[in-house]
């Protein structure tokens, strides 16, 4: 069913505990473009998937290298939907899973926080296992150390989530009475399959410029998740 923005911004409000499933659409308002409908920039190159995948780092660790360098915006900031659920968190619980990997929740300040897919600025070197500032990896893909690989700790295509990543996400949309969905298509496997995990009392509530199909009763705005969150 399909509700209003005000309408939305009271269930926000009146919810006692919401968990936060965002995406994409979350952090474009910062200037973070999202890799999977830039298929312009990709004319021609083979297709994200690959790119970022396991075999991509290992068998052509340059091309992954030069890839994964273009997601890296250091620059960007919160904007108002990452600084309302962190202003959010202390004054109810709050969770958030995430699938961005950008680190601009944690920037917000978000502490009850899933980064489902990993994050752009947790790097470490495959080798010795050290942990590597991301500005450093930005330097060069090799540790100084001891010359190993170094890679920043997101979920790769053909990677599989950590037991801890999948048990905390679960335990984040089982805990609340709302869940909220935002910024995002809802299509990624697993990233979807997560709503299952909602206990049976809770309500779903969307956010996303397109409508989202998800199998189970849920309420719905069509609008930009910063018009909702401005409105907080
Ligand atoms: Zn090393």
């Amino acid at each position: 069913m399909e509700i209003t923005i005000q309408a939305a911004v009271q269930k926000i409000q009146e919810a006692k505990s919401i968990t936060f499933l965002t995406g994409a659409g979350v952090s474009t308002p910062s200037g973070v473009p999202d890799y999977r409908s830039l298929k312009g920039i990709y004319h021609g190159i083979e297709a994200p998937e690959y790119l970022l995948s396991s075999d991509c780092l290992n068998q052509e660790p340059e091309k992954f290298y030069t890839f994964v360098k273009t997601l890296y915006h250091p620059t960007a900031e919160p904007n108002v939907i990452h600084k309302k659920m962190a202003v959010l968190e202390r004054s109810k619980p709050v969770w958030i899973v995430s699938q961005n990997i950008d680190g601009l929740h944690q920037a917000a300040g978000s502490q009850h926080l899933v980064n489902f897919h990993g994050s752009l600025y947790d790097c470490y070197c495959r080798k010795c296992g050290q942990t590597v500032p991301w500005q450093e990896y930005l330097k060069s893909d090799r540790h100084e150390n001891c010359g190993g690989q170094i890679r920043p700790g997101i979920v790769l295509y053909g990677e599989g989530f950590t037991d801890d990543t999948i048990r905390q996400a679960i335990q984040a949309v089982n805990v609340s009475d709302l869940l909220v969905i935002v910024g995002t298509s809802f299509q990624v496997h697993p990233f979807c399959d997560l709503i299952y995990e909602k206990n049976e009392k809770a309500a779903v509530l969307a956010i996303n410029r397109t409508p989202i199909h998800i199998p189970m009763l849920h309420e719905f705005v069509e609008a930009d998740g910063s018009t909702v969150f401005e409105q907080l």
